[in-house]
């Protein structure tokens, strides 16, 4: 398997890169926070073990917006002795199971196992985004409207996605940013605008009801108005 490890203790790091290098894993180590997410969302990992306390973006927000892109990449969270919330917080954001610290090699293997074995279930299972007469499938990245199949670029899918996860609910620009971008820096440009209204001409310009709305101020909503 290709694993990627997010994990910024270097002895911890370390004595988890040798075990599952040893078991003929490939491993690729991030030791902060961004770092991890970047090297998330940028490659095709069969498994992610995330620590949770990590320097400059903590493994809940790493785990919240790998989830958003990726529904179905197996992860692995890593919590401390008594950060019993943040287990809980963990799963919510989308981890498949978490394993305290300090933990033995074998016992990690084990969840590992486990995670891969259910994973093609979580795969088959993941489900087809819908609003109104939208649909959008994640895992086969079909978009259709009316039952007419939409062509999108894989940003204006990105951008859908997102929105339609969190249907109903005011996106901030900056959300976008965090999570269709991958940035938290805003330029100032109108790129969000200009990929709002791609998505406009696409999906809303030939059907009613409209899907997008802006928010003036606020951001966007996706709903049946
Ligand atoms: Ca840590």
């Amino acid at each position: 398997m290709k694993i990627l490890l997010v994990e910024d203790e270097p002895k911890v790091a370390a004595f988890l890169h040798k075990g599952l290098t040893e078991q003929q894993h490939t491993v690729e180590v991030a030791t902060d926070g961004p770092t991890g997410l970047r090297l998330a969302l940028a490659g095709q990992h069969d498994l992610i073990i995330l620590d949770n306390l990590l320097p400059g973006l903590s493994g809940l927000e790493v785990c919240r917006q790998v989830r958003a892109h990726n529904p179905a990449v197996p992860i692995l969270m890593l919590t401390a002795l008594g950060e019993t919330d943040d287990k809980i917080r963990g799963l919510d954001a989308g981890a498949d199971d978490y394993l305290v610290k300090p933990f033995a090699f074998q016992e990690l293997l084990a969840r590992l196992r486990a995670l891969v074995r259910r994973r093609p279930e979580t795969a088959a299972s993941v489900p087809i985004l819908q609003l109104a007469d939208l649909t959008l499938d994640p895992a086969s990245k079909l978009v259709q409207r009316a039952g007419q199949p939409i062509q999108l670029t894989a940003r204006e899918f990105s951008l859908l996605e997102y929105l339609l996860r969190y249907k109903g609910r005011v996106i901030s620009r900056v959300d976008i940013l965090e999570h269709v971008w991958e940035t938290s820096f805003d330029t100032g440009s109108n790129v969000i605008d200009v990929y709002i209204n791609f998505l406009r001409k696409k999906i809303d310009k030939d059907f009613t009801p409209k899907l997008i709305h802006t928010l003036v101020g606020m951001g966007y909503v996706m709903k049946e108005e």
